[in-house]
């Protein structure tokens, strides 16, 4: 009787079923993980406003501001088109992204990582800032694009909205896949070569502490009549983005 048993579930040399089943593998109570993370670190560095008497000249004058600093030709970004009022550098948000390439994707691979590194931070805002900006320290790769040490920036200027002066701020910014202990030294010193270029450029009427423009609290705005820039403070003299004198009802 078990000779019978084991001749009709045991090997035969014809089957497949002739292989003896393994044991099943025991449930592991947590899978072997392969570990896959990215750290990016980005930095920014402003200074306070220097208020510039008013006028167009001192927009086109912004170039020189980065003389003796700038590495690279001085490119000028101009505040976005008011229809392009959501884009954002964030691939994932293809809606966005698209606008933001619209705004910048002709831009030079420096600006676009300044405008990247900076916007990301909050520290510019393209929506009404004008940024003038180089490569200020540090190596592009084959590509043309900044290497992680490398520091990029220049200075943005926006009108204020009270007296229609030109606000104009130093910027630098650095980042990416990797962070060296002298950079942020290295920030803070071309930070004060930028300011110091900025009071020295002749039309500086010294430094503010105004905050940066925006709508009044509790969220209420004013579109600008000549630009259609949508986030002027309701009381505002004059739009922050293009500098005209806003017509209130
Ligand atoms: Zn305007």
């Amino acid at each position: 009787m078990p000779l019978e048993f084991l001749r009709r579930k045991g090997p035969s040399k014809n089957s497949p079923a002739a292989v003896p089943e393994a044991p099943p593998p025991p449930i592991p109570e947590e899978a072997v993980a392969e570990e896959h993370q990215l750290r990016l670190t980005f930095g920014a560095k402003t200074s306070n406003g220097v208020r510039m008497q008013g006028g167009p000249h001192i927009l086109a004058a912004l170039p020189t501001m980065l003389d003796n600093v700038a590495k690279t030709p001085v490119e000028v970004v101009e505040p976005r088109a008011t229809v392009l009022a959501a884009a954002s550098p964030s691939i994932v948000r293809t809606a966005e992204a698209l606008e933001w390439l619209r705004a910048h994707g002709e831009a030079s691979p420096i600006t676009r990582h300044a405008l990247y590194v900076l916007e990301s931070l909050d520290a510019i805002d393209p929506a009404y800032d004008t940024f003038a900006c180089a490569l200020l320290d540090g190596t592009v790769d084959t590509s043309g694009y900044p290497e992680y040490a490398a520091i990029v920036g220049g200075v943005a200027a926006h009108w204020d909205e009270a007296t229609g002066d030109l606000i104009v701020r130093a910027v630098v910014g650095w980042g990416g896949r990797g962070a060296r202990g002298d950079t942020d030294r290295t920030a803070g010193r071309l930070l004060g070569q930028l300011l110091n270029n900025i009071l020295e450029s002749g039309d500086a009427l010294g430094l503010t502490a105004l905050d940066r423009p925006g709508g009044a609290p509790g969220g209420a705005t004013v579109t600008c009549q000549h630009c259609g820039y949508p986030l002027v403070h309701p009381r505002a003299v004059y739009c922050p983005k293009c500098g005209m004198r806003m017509l209130h009802a």
